[in-house]
């Protein structure tokens, strides 16, 4: 079995969809059970978001953006389909879109703007991008609609739900076994992506780009041969593109590089890595639905090479060091003990700490969004300490965070060595260091002034100019 998933801009526009019918075209259905995935047509979302917000504060906007969904809805399928050889089909994206019309109406009329009203609402762009996908493939070879939230079982964190695997897998395998038994064993069903159900039966979404969890979880559950990411970009870039023109696709990464790159948010495959996708070793093909030949980027657990895949940047990050004098009145391991239960049980996310053998200091950055909160944690935890002078704190704001991954990231030393040097050259000071354990992860500290330039000069030393 193969699973595919098309993202939003691959679903845009009527010559879009007519590009998935003709790579379906390519594939032998017959012998091989292929199940789509799609996101909301590219920018839906965001409009239902905010058709969500402008209903909940009573501002009447919100019936002009309805308006324009509808309108593009009913237009592409208009354009992919006639009404009078699938008239059911027009009933159900009429139907979907009255009911979207009756929640926002409920919404503006009760002022309610609770999470899971987002959610609600934000769950009509699957439903509508999968009802007409569907619709069109039909008329090329038998396909059909199908709501995820009869078998994506989540928690109840609406906007950012975690899908309750094994609740779900035994769903999703029932679910397909009475599927194919009941269609012609080669449908094509076209899951929406992104959403889900509590428990107790309330709409959820799997945070942005959510799609890309659907397939995963699919493909884990059904034990798929391979799973197929299909975007707008030819695969991962060793950076953004936007950022490093010069950027190039991996052919291949591992997926602890590609849960790495998930995590930093590289968005073309942000939440497809899944332990469970891992331990079942399913492969992952990350293609470009409008460059379809491209050979694309392949995530197994083997990677080729131990080399640098990738250099990525986040900003707005502060940078705090907690450092005494009195090393034997206060150890910093005790400080660091008490650090990991206050900022964490706050909710505090730290993105990069680091001690060294120094038993002076300890050094932890964080999204400048908490800086004051973290103040005031660390100022209640350690107030004695502060009041004797054992403790001092130094923090640097307008810090960003390079990352460079690759399999044993650690070994490269020459690598490493002449990304030092480069750095120097062009007098870039890193304010901090750290090596994750999963030795695939190196992270710099440095002033965000000077981030544009180090990923540049980083770039360039690795994959323009190697040693
Ligand atoms: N439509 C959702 C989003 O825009 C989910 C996705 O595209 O995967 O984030
Ligand atoms: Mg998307």
């Amino acid at each position: 079995m193969k699973i595919m998933k098309f993202g939003g801009s691959s679903v845009a526009t009527a010559e879009r969809m007519r590009q998935i019918g003709e790579i379906l075209l390519t594939l032998d259905i017959k012998n091989e059970q292929v199940i789509l995935v799609v996101s909301a047509l590219r920018n839906i979302t965001d409009q239902l978001l905010e058709c969500a917000s402008l209903a909940a504060n009573n501002q009447e906007d919100y019936k002009k953006i309805f308006k324009y969904i509808s309108e593009r809805h009913l237009e592409l399928l208009s354009n992919l389909v006639e009404e009078k050889n699938n008239p059911l089909a027009y009933g159900s994206v009429k139907k979907i879109l009255h009911e979207l019309y009756k929640t926002l109406h409920s919404i503006q009329y009760l002022r309610d703007n609770d999470l899971y009203i987002l959610d609600l609402v934000a769950s009509f762009g699957e439903q509508l991008s999968a009802t007409i996908l569907a619709a069109y493939l039909n008329s090329l070879f038998p396909a059909r609609f199908v709501d995820a939230r009869q078998f994506i079982i989540t928690n109840n964190h609406f906007t950012n739900a975690r899908v309750l695997y094994e609740e779900s897998s035994h769903a999703i395998q029932n679910y397909f076994d009475q599927f194919f038994k009941q269609e012609e064993e080669y449908t094509v069903p076209i899951v929406t992506g992104f959403i889900g159900m509590t428990k107790d039966k309330h709409a959820t979404t799997l945070g942005r780009d959510g799609s890309n969890y659907t397939l995963a979880v699919l493909g884990a559950a059904l034990n798929a041969r391979v799973i197929e990411i299909w975007s707008d970009v030819d695969g991962v870039y060793s950076a953004d593109p936007k950022l490093i023109p010069s950027s190039v696709v991996q052919p291949t990464l591992s997926y602890i590089e590609a849960e790495e790159l998930s995590n930093f948010r590289v968005k073309v495959i942000r939440s497809a890595i899944i332990p469970q996708l891992i331990e079942k070793n399913i492969p992952m093909y990350v293609k470009n639905t409008f460059n379809p030949t491209a050979v694309g980027t392949y995530i197994s657990l083997h990677a080729k090479s131990s080399a640098i895949k990738n250099v990525s940047v986040m900003h707005g990050l502060v940078l705090i060091t907690l450092s005494t004098l009195f090393p034997i009145e206060i150890s910093i391991s005790h400080i660091i003990e008490r650090l990991f239960r206050v900022l964490p049980s706050a909710g505090i996310h730290l993105t990069l700490i680091t001690q060294t053998s120094s038993t002076h200091d300890v050094c932890f950055s964080i999204h400048e969004t908490e800086a004051k909160r973290v103040q005031e944690l660390i100022n209640i935890e350690f107030l004695h300490e502060f009041q004797q002078n054992f403790l001092m704190i130094k923090k640097s704001a307008n810090q960003s965070l390079i990352v460079l991954i690759g399999n044993n990231i650690k070994q490269l030393l020459s690598n490493l060595g002449k990304i030092f040097i480069d750095l120097d050259h062009h007098h870039i000071r890193l304010n901090g260091i750290a090596h994750g354990t999963s030795e695939c992860n190196m992270s710099f500290v440095i002033n965000s002034n000077q981030s544009h330039k180090a990923l540049e000069v980083i770039h360039h030393s690795i994959f323009q100019n190697p040693s």
